[in-house]
């Protein structure tokens, strides 16, 4: 744990937050500033600054999309579609460096994205 990520204090349940997923070793929760009428945020229970130091772990990022995928199902965003996005540093547009897919559904969604 990296004890100055927010996001590592929310896996643990330092900074309360409800969860919409919990497994072993990921969870899922509620964006704060949502930018669609679904926006979750499923992250390792690891800390992993980038998707870069996570590159040596390819099963759980499978398990991230996983898990993505099965909570699109559940929100009952299957049948429309929806987004999954990974940032990735500065120009990605990553402010939390600490590893997240945002899923956001509930609306058309533009492309390319800006
Ligand atoms: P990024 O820009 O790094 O891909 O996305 C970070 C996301 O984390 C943003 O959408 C932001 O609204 C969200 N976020 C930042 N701090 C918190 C927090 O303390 N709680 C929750 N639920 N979301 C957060
Ligand atoms: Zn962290």
């Amino acid at each position: 744990m990296d004890n100055d990520c927010v996001f590592c204090k929310i896996a643990a349940g330092i900074i309360p937050t409800v969860k919409i997923l919990d497994s072993d070793q990921v969870c899922a929760f509620r964006d704060l500033n949502p930018q669609a009428p679904v926006h979750v945020l499923v992250i390792p229970k690891k800390h992993f600054p980038t998707l870069a130091e996570m590159a040596s772990e390819p099963a759980l990022l499978g398990e991230l999309t996983s898990a993505a995928v099965g909570l699109a199902g559940e929100l009952g965003l299957a049948e429309n579609g929806y987004r999954l996005v990974l940032n990735c540093r500065d120009h990605g547009g990553q402010t939390v460096y600490h590893v997240h897919m945002h899923l956001l559904g509930g609306r058309m969604m533009r492309w390319p994205p800006g």
